[in-house]
């Protein structure tokens, strides 16, 4: 089995060809980081001309790396849902276009279940798992129990942890000092914390703290951020070059701030789902751009023992938006249901908002 994945739901341009076992025979990965930073943030129209000036060479450069021929492909997996709809459009064209040049079948994927799926490629972790994806995007609580099944245990009300980060790591302004010009703002904080002197030295809240369910809120963490950083300006006047020179200490608590709040929410969902496993062995499985971060997830991994329970991610170059994870959840279901391979390519169509499986928000 040869499988193609093409993912292009955000700012990532993202082709991998994989075989069964999870081998990544080619994998292309065109950032548009760079260029979105520039402008304080995405535009959809411009996110969507970078996809289509650079997908098809990342499609002929993956198929070079991996040795082969389009005509060896057994299928072709893509992001059809959730994501950026102009982003979304380009990929599944451009999936369509190789489909019917090399009459191959399509599997539509849902982008969320990629992530949650990935750390299976590399690592034994048998179903089912409790999964939390911590993105740019998202933040979900998910049990999984098959390629398919997926239960939604909790969401974020408002903003995703990685959204938070970006944006208050703009606020900071950590983006003009040179080693962060080209960081995301997740990384530029899980760096700058490692520097901090006096970690407690700002506060933040813990939210939902009193909510009875798996929900997450970061509006509290970000607009608690903003008045702080506004506070210290004011008292001691914008340095020169822009940025409050307590920035480490800051970013520190920030750290600190997320992750309490996300293992809070995990623990619930733990205590809730353990009768869920039965007996077999106990997994809560990382994922999404945020599960880069080695502090959130040594503090899950310590939650996680206390339940008996071992924590997994995907290596790092997985957590973020690519190809392989595509191409890995179009083999998983392949091997699960051969029937999700289509031939009808007309019916297929994006869907820009879509939610992971059975909800049962409000009853956890
Ligand atoms: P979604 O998957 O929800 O559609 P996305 O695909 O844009 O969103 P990802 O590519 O999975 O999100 O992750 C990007 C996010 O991960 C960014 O917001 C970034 O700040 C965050 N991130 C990346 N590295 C780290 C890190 N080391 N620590 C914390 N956050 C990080
Ligand atoms: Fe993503």
């Amino acid at each position: 089995l040869s499988v193609l994945g093409i993912e292009t739901s955000c700012d990532d341009t993202g082709i991998a060809l994989l075989n069964q076992n999870g081998e990544v025979l080619g994998n292309v990965l065109n950032s548009q980081q760079k260029f979105h930073t520039r402008y304080g943030g995405i535009i959809p129209p411009r996110a969507q001309d970078l996809h289509r000036a650079k997908i098809a060479e990342v499609f002929e450069n993956c198929i070079a790396q991996a040795q082969m021929t389009p005509e060896q492909l057994d299928a072709i997996g893509v992001t059809t849902r959730p994501g950026l709809p102009l982003s979304l459009l380009v990929g599944l064209r451009f999936a369509k276009h190789i489909a019917r040049k090399y009459k191959k079948p399509l599997v539509p994927v849902h982008h969320m279940e990629a992530h949650a799926l990935q750390a299976r490629m590399e690592q034994n972790i048998p179903y089912p798992f409790l999964c939390l994806l911590i993105s740019g995007g998202h933040c979900q609580l998910v049990f999984v129990r098959s390629p398919s099944k997926f239960s939604l245990l909790g969401e974020t009300l408002d903003d995703a942890p990685g959204e938070a980060f970006d944006k208050i790591a703009r606020r900071l302004r950590l983006f003009l000092l040179p080693k962060y010009e080209h960081w995301n703002g997740g990384r530029a904080v899980e760096d700058a914390a490692q520097h901090a002197r006096n970690p407690s030295r700002f506060e933040f809240p813990l939210p939902l703290a009193r909510d009875r369910n798996c929900n997450f809120s970061f509006a509290g963490i970000k607009n608690n951020s903003f008045r702080n950083i506004r506070a210290v300006e004011r008292q001691e006047g914008t340095p020169p070059d822009g940025i409050i020179h307590q920035y480490h200490d800051f970013c520190a608590g920030l750290l600190a701030a997320v992750s309490r709040h996300l293992m809070n929410r995990t623990q619930r969902a733990l205590e809730y789902t353990i009768p869920w496993f039965g007996n077999a062995p106990r997994s809560l499985v990382v994922s999404g751009g945020v599960a880069n971060n080695d502090y959130i997830f040594n503090d899950l991994s310590h939650l996680a023992t206390h339940y008996d329970c071992q924590a997994y991610r995907p290596s790092k170059k997985y957590c973020s938006d690519n190809g392989v994870m595509i191409a890995w959840n179009a083999i998983e279901k392949i091997k699960e249901n051969s029937n999700c391979m289509r031939w009808d390519y007309d019916s297929l169509s994006i869907c820009g908002k879509a939610t992971l499986g059975e909800n049962l928000l409000s009853a956890v």
